[in-house]
């Protein structure tokens, strides 16, 4: 799962990222709001934090492009003053929830787990596959409800393949979901990480689809 900080006081910024990266999450920043407008109207991002207040072009302004563009995200925006008339403004221009500065991280952490589940059309806190169990609140990983211990990378990997299983992720999809755009992984890193998952679950409910992706859904009990 990656998700798109726009703030432009650089110590806020890097407390989001930092507890974003310790969620789970990869992180993407930006500074200004023509910066936030064109990496969330050019990458793929599974929600953003907005803030309203920004240099170059205001937060509202960026929303409502990034919905005139299409970008389906969600977002949670970031409102120093506690005034109705600019939060009303923001879930006109296409905002998804809201948090008024000064804020506890672990408040913003937590609505974006919560958006990102909502997003992927989950209504339980508990996203389920056979014995597999991911708790989006926690952030963690059990089989039977034995805890799963995974790398960050592998929980990014597992985290979204879980909110979209039943269907086919394609390489380049997890790939953008994965990692922040300052990484650039090898083709054959992914292969390794599913197959390290795989090693860890010893559960078959992650399939390669040769040339196509994975997919994951629930072990067959039929016969
Ligand atoms: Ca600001």
């Amino acid at each position: 799962m990656k998700v798109l900080v726009v703030e432009d006081e650089p110590q806020l910024t890097l407390r989001l990222q930092q507890s974003l990266e310790a969620a789970g999450f990869a992180v993407d920043c930006a500074y200004d709001g023509e910066e936030g407008f064109y990496l969330g109207e050019t990458e793929s991002y599974d929600a953003a934090v907005l803030d309203l207040g920004l240099p170059k072009l205001d937060g509202i302004s960026v929303l409502g492009r990034w919905r005139d563009a299409r970008r389906t995200m969600p977002v949670l925006v970031l409102t120093a003053r506690n005034r109705w008339s600019e939060k009303s403004a923001a879930f006109a221009a296409g905002a998804d929830d809201y948090v008024t500065k000064p804020f506890e991280m672990e408040e913003v952490v937590t609505r974006v787990r919560a958006l990102i589940r909502r997003a992927a059309g989950h209504s339980s806190p508990e996203i389920r596959c056979g014995p597999l169990r991911l708790d989006t609140l926690a952030g963690k990983v059990s089989l039977d409800g034995i805890p799963v211990h995974l790398t960050a990378q592998e929980f990014r990997i597992l985290s979204y393949l879980a909110h979209h299983q039943g269907r086919v992720v394609g390489r380049g999809e997890l790939v953008e979901h994965v990692y922040d755009r300052n990484a650039d992984p090898d083709s054959n890193v992914l292969d390794v990480l599913v197959a390290r998952i795989r090693r860890k679950l010893k559960l078959d409910i992650i399939h390669t689809l040769r040339g196509q992706g994975w997919r994951m859904e629930p072990p067959s009990d039929a016969g």
